[in-house]
């Protein structure tokens, strides 16, 4: 038994001193002097007016995809401009020893940031790091990548090469392909990539939890079966059993079971897997689809030309046919859907799917969810809250895109979009989280986000101020909300009698600190399961 006195304890409703652990459970929570007193033989931990909080929830990521990208080489903080990103792959090549012929991954550039070129990398660009070896680089937002020559004569693409349904590669005037892929076409390069074995998985996910402790999460709602492909989701389910069994697991598992076709959903509904079947360690969640791409690569599918380049409204990744079939048979069969949307098009399609599953078999806490949910009209907002949404929010994703949100689609749109406070006024129930690897796990830059609408470093904006969260709002986005996400409401998210003994212990008491240094706050220790992890 553990007893914790003396801090600030923000419980999730009201503020106590003091709270006391048995097992893997709260037992109880009060003032210092009296559970000092109550129990007198337990152990005692001394929290020096720290401020803590529930354990943090991510109720929307990608956990193996994080620690593949862990991994990778990171160029998130290399890619000011072309030439110093390819600078930096060169030195990691080298520095990491990878030998010729094997594969060289990165990723995490972003051409916006460039201030040599203003245009995507070629495989012209990686041809000049490497000839010998593949190179594929991964833009920051997972929905595009390019490749060097060597890897293209390995993938076997050339002139005559037919595009793919739902994504692109980029030709140039001769119809010679650049290297560039986009959404389905990634699976191009991605089926060419070496498979993991199970204790390569196994390490990826420890990689990841282990970062994940170390910015306060300790649950993780996560999209995990189409990072490799080819491979069978059953070895990923098997890893993540495995880890349970030798006491591995720091982050409780959520997965977001993600399936591109009917055919294969219905295995898995019929192998017997339903939402909410698991435990607390590792629970099968909703059905996950992708809907469209990202706002950065103008591939989020809109109602409407993008304000910045007419030619395109993006690319939908399903047809209303798919939608309707796929989120109809999951609402039939006890699964949640949560569906990627970024524009407001694609969210048209979803909602008329999910619209229409609940007229013909009506749910009543279906809890079905729009993830991302960034470009939306004012209409879309009422008919969110009418279907019962839930809203799985990345605020996160402000720091980057309040800089081009109203290049792309024109101020009257940019105005109903990221509009999280509305949708929470309206009643719907809005969860944060970070899409990590798109972005870091960084749920504190994420509450700064909520807070400030405004970038972390430069403080740009505030982008639509009336849509800032409290605090209280983006803490309990990050931990009662997300558990709700998950129908754990009841069981995680608070610091209670009864509630799972998952905290954080932060330097700093994130209701007095300026809302601007939010992210500046030290994580001094995180708990999972009634155990120090981090
Ligand atoms: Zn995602």
């Amino acid at each position: 038994m553990d007893l914790f006195y003396n801090g600030n304890v923000f419980t999730g409703d009201s503020f106590v001193e003091a709270f006391v652990v048995d097992g893997n459970h709260f037992v109880a929570t009060g003032r210092s002097e009296e559970l000092l007193e109550k129990y007198s033989y337990a152990t005692k931990h001394n929290l020096n007016n720290k401020f803590v909080c529930a354990g943090f929830n991510d109720s929307h990521m990608h956990v193996l995809n994080d620690g593949y990208s862990l991994e990778t080489i990171q160029l998130a903080g290399h890619t000011s401009s072309l030439k110093e990103m390819k600078e930096y792959i060169a030195e990691e090549v080298k520095s990491r020893q990878i030998k010729d012929g094997q594969w060289i991954r990165a990723r995490g550039w972003n051409h916006d940031f460039f201030t040599d070129v203003n245009r995507f990398p070629t495989r012209y660009d990686l041809d000049e790091i490497s000839q010998t070896n593949p190179i594929c680089i991964v833009r920051a937002c997972g929905h595009a990548c390019v490749v060097n020559s060597k890897a293209l004569e390995m993938i076997g693409i050339d002139k005559n090469t037919k595009q793919v349904d739902g994504g692109r590669f980029d030709v140039d005037e001769n119809g010679e392909p650049l290297g560039i892929f986009r959404e389905n076409a990634l699976d191009l390069v991605y089926a060419k990539l070496p498979q993991p074995t199970r204790e390569d998985l196994k390490q990826m996910l420890i990689l990841a939890m282990k970062q994940l402790n170390s910015f306060g999460v300790t649950s993780a709602q996560t999209d995990d079966f189409v990072v490799f492909h080819g491979l069978d989701y059953h070895e990923i389910i098997q890893a993540y059993e495995e880890l349970k069994e030798e006491g591995r697991m720091t982050v409780r598992i959520n997965q977001q079971n993600h399936f591109t076709n009917l055919k294969s959903l219905k295995e898995f509904v019929e192998e017997g897997h339903y939402t909410g079947l698991g435990d607390e360690f590792f629970r099968f969640s909703p059905l996950k689809m992708l809907g469209d791409g990202s706002l950065g690569a103008r591939t989020a599918f809109m109602s409407a030309p993008y304000a910045d380049d007419p030619s395109t409204c993006g690319i939908p990744v399903y047809s209303q046919e798919t939608f309707d079939e796929m989120i109809g048979y999951a609402h039939n069969h006890n699964m949640q859907v949560a569906i990627h949307s970024i524009g407001d098009g694609i969210l048209d399609r979803i909602m008329n799917a999910i619209e229409k599953a609940q007229n013909e078999n009506p749910r009543e806490d279906a809890r079905h969810g729009i993830i991302h949910c960034q470009i939306t009209r004012p209409d879309q907002l009422d008919r969110m809250a009418k279907l019962n949404l839930h809203c799985y929010a990345q605020t996160i994703f402000l720091d980057y895109d309040i800089k081009i949100v109203e290049d792309r689609v024109g101020k009257e749109k940019a105005a109903s979009s990221y509009n999280f406070k509305t949708l929470m006024k309206k009643g719907v129930h809005v969860s944060n989280g970070s899409d990590c690897p798109v972005e870091l796990p960084n749920v504190l830059g994420g509450m700064q986000c909520a807070i400030t609408r405004s970038t972390l470093k430069e403080h740009i904006g505030p982008y639509l101020p009336e849509e800032a969260f409290t605090v209280k709002e983006a803490i309990l986005s990050f931990t009662t909300e997300a558990a709700r996400a998950s129908f754990e409401e009841k069981i995680k998210g608070k610091i209670e009698k009864g509630m799972l003994a998952d905290f954080v212990i932060l330097d700093e008491n994130l209701f007095e600190v300026d809302p601007y240094h939010i992210n500046d706050v030290k994580i001094l220790q995180t708990w999972m399961n009634g155990k120090q992890v981090y």
